[in-house]
């Protein structure tokens, strides 16, 4: 199935195939079983003004599929799921998503109207394949939900499972926490079956995510930390930061407490080649074997502090040039600006 988008949510590679507004059901049979009239609307498409809450199931893994995730969205295409219409399918490699985050879903048998379906987001994660990649995919239902509870302005007690709105179908009252976990003898199913055991870990796993989200770890490259006019960016990327002090020797990367996240063990800095047919090589001897050559104006970036003299006095540096490392004589390079 093809993805009529590919985006990414708080770390998750999530693959969009809304379905589109007007779509019908085409199978009168399945239509029918599924409690539909023949020819109706194939989702709710209703416009949720507020989202009041991200609600979490599970469903089961498929056998022999990888990719269960987009599995589900074909089959959900294909008319083959009934009622349940999720916002977002997650499996441990990535998630799809079947309806606009504005949209009301069916999932929670709350109709399409009550409140848990015109004000809720709902999460199908796919579990049930090895210890592995359900944890993989518990994260990444934790990521989205952190990242859709961040979205609309909400905080961790607007999560829920499917059992709280089979509670309050059942008339049960109490915390959220407890209608979240609460097995009622009458409940039809206990969802999302994989978490709820552990539900209090994955609660938390998502605070930690919205944590995250509401404030951004900062990562400053500094020559050390106390000398903050040394400060020369500042990034809630830390790959970016890292990126950054490697191509400044002495500095260094900090989280916002001051605490030393990244020391570069090797500096670099980018340089040109200053004449053609400047020959590089495995090692730093002029008598070595040419690997290749360099025409003018080639950009190689030197390893700093590499320079080693061979023995008839040349001045040699290490750099990587085209996924390789390699070799070259200082005096026919000059530093990029
Ligand atoms: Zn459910």
């Amino acid at each position: 199935m093809t993805a009529d988008k590919i985006i990414e949510l708080n770390g998750v590679k999530v693959n969009q195939k809304i379905i589109p507004d007007g779509t019908r059901w085409k199978d009168s049979a399945k239509a029918i079983k599924a409690g539909f009239e023949a020819n109706a609307l194939y989702k709710a498409q209703v416009r949720m003004t507020k989202v009041k809450t991200v609600t979490m199931h599970n469903t089961e893994d498929l056998d022999h599929i990888e990719k269960d995730a987009e599995r589900y969205v074909l089959a959900t295409y294909n008319e083959n799921m009934l009622s349940t219409r999720p916002h977002l399918y997650t499996d441990d490699i990535e998630a799809w998503q079947l309806l606009r985050f504005d949209e009301v879903g069916w999932c929670n048998g709350r109709g399409t109207k009550n409140t848990g379906a015109i004000d809720d987001i709902s999460i199908e994660c796919i579990m049930g394949e090895d210890a592995v990649s359900d944890a993989k995919a518990e994260d990444n239902a934790a990521r989205l939900a952190a990242y859709l509870l961040y979205k609309n302005n909400l905080d961790i007690t607007a999560l829920r499972t499917h059992t709280y709105w089979i509670n309050l179908g059942l008339g049960v009252k109490g915390s959220v926490d407890y209608m979240n976990t609460y097995k009622h003898p009458k409940a039809g199913k206990y969802c999302p079956y994989y978490i709820l055991p552990h539900w209090s870990e994955f609660k938390a796993l998502v605070k930690k995510y919205l944590d995250e989200l509401n404030n951004p770890e900062i990562y400053r490259v500094r020559r050390s930390w106390l000398n903050a006019i040394s400060q020369i960016g500042a990034y809630t990327n830390l790959e970016s930061a890292k990126a950054l002090a490697d191509f400044n020797r002495g500095y260094k990367v900090y989280n916002s407490k001051g605490k030393l996240v990244y020391q570069p063990k090797q500096y670099y800095a980018r340089y040109v080649t200053t004449q053609n047919k400047v020959a590089y090589k495995a090692i730093p001897a002029t008598d070595a074997k040419t690997m290749g050559w360099l025409h003018k104006g080639i950009s190689v970036v030197v390893h700093l502090g590499s320079d080693t003299k061979a023995t008839n006095g040349t001045i040699w540096v290490q750099a990587d040039y085209n996924e390789q490392t390699i070799w070259l004589p200082l005096k026919y390079l000059r530093k990029e600006k």
